[in-house]
């Protein structure tokens, strides 16, 4: 018997890589003209993945030449405060994107401290103003990590038009975006979209049908061989801390994909971590320079 292929591995490393690159261009290209973009980076409490995920956007803003504004607030912040804060970068001109880092502590509404960042400032596009502009077709900013799992699936030649697309999860931030991006008429859209949940019935059935899988919801390991059709292109999107005593932290990264089972089926996969977690931050640096030609009226 032949023994099985092995899937093409889509890397975040080699695509985030080369979108960075490109931004780097478009930031020069402002800096010439005496334009310096800036992102206000707001972190609430001591969440360690949270604070991973900041940092390392901080990082690339600074490589990158954007002006990074740090705001680390302590866990028992008052709601108040940070909507005063939001107002204020609201205002600030050196400001071109607000990003308040979720989840925020459980005392903090969080919904309403979105809905507090200026829509043209909303490089996180969580704003209800650009949620309604993407599910309308005509998008603003589109939520960093569903336009990271749209260029991976379009730079590693994986095109959803009318292809059957399974999104499992239907957070705001990833599940229900991801649909609503791909589903969309147009380039990078014209997907067949279904969306399953955790009140889906016979989730197996539905998942075997997909030509793309994109896994977004938090349970480690979760999509195994027997869920998925030859040839299928998964996008893993989960990113998950597990025990691992081989490791010298006792811990190790994976995401809601069994990739060592999985990828002996798939056409093509991506890893985690080197995955959808760094196309997150790419897209950030290029919805921040999104944002600098929206507040100019230059051409995007
Ligand atoms: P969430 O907890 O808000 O949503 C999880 C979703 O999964 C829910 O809609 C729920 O209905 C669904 N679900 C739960 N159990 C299920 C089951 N058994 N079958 C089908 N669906 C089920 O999570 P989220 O914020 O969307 O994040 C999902 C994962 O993606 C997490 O691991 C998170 O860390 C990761 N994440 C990664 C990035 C990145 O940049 N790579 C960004 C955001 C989130």
């Amino acid at each position: 018997m032949a023994p099985a292929k092995s899937a093409a591995l889509i890397s975040g490393k080699e695509l985030s890589e080369a979108i960075v690159r490109e931004v780097g261009e478009e930031v020069a290209s402002l800096k010439s003209k005496d334009i310096h973009p800036g992102l206000a980076v707001v972190l609430v409490g001591s969440d360690p993945a949270s604070q991973v995920y900041v940092r390392n956007k901080r990082r690339t803003c600074d490589a990158l030449g954007i002006r990074s504004f740090a705001f680390d607030l302590p866990e028992n912040c008052t709601e108040k405060r940070l909507l005063t804060l939001v107002t204020k970068l609201n205002a600030d001109p050196a400001v071109n994107g607000i990003l308040v880092q979720v989840p925020l502590p459980k005392h903090i509404n969080e919904q309403k401290v979105l809905n507090a960042i200026d829509p043209i400032k909303d490089v996180d596009g969580f704003h209800p103003m650009n949620v309604g502009k993407l599910l309308n077709g005509e998008p603003s900013f589109v939520p960093c990590t569903p336009a990271g799992c749209q260029e991976m699936l379009m730079r590693s030649g994986n095109d959803p038009a009318g292809k059957h697309v399974v999104v499992l999860g239907r957070s705001n931030i990833v599940g229900k975006p991801i649909a609503a991006l791909l589903m969309q008429k147009g380039k990078g859209g014209d997907a067949t979209v279904t969306v399953c949940h955790s009140r889906t019935q016979n989730l197996e059935a539905i998942t075997k049908q997909a030509d793309i899988l994109i896994a977004a919801i938090g349970i480690p390991l979760f999509v195994k061989a027997n869920m998925v059709k030859s040839g299928v292109v998964v996008i893993d999107v989960g990113i998950n801390r597990i025990p691992d005593a081989s490791k010298a932290s006792g811990t190790r990264l994976v995401g809601d994909v069994d990739f060592d089972t999985v990828s002996k089926k798939a056409k093509a996969i991506t890893p985690v971590p080197g995955g959808v977690g760094l196309m997150t931050i790419a897209m950030l640096m290029k919805n921040t320079v999104r944002a600098v030609k929206l507040q100019r009226r230059m051409k995007l």
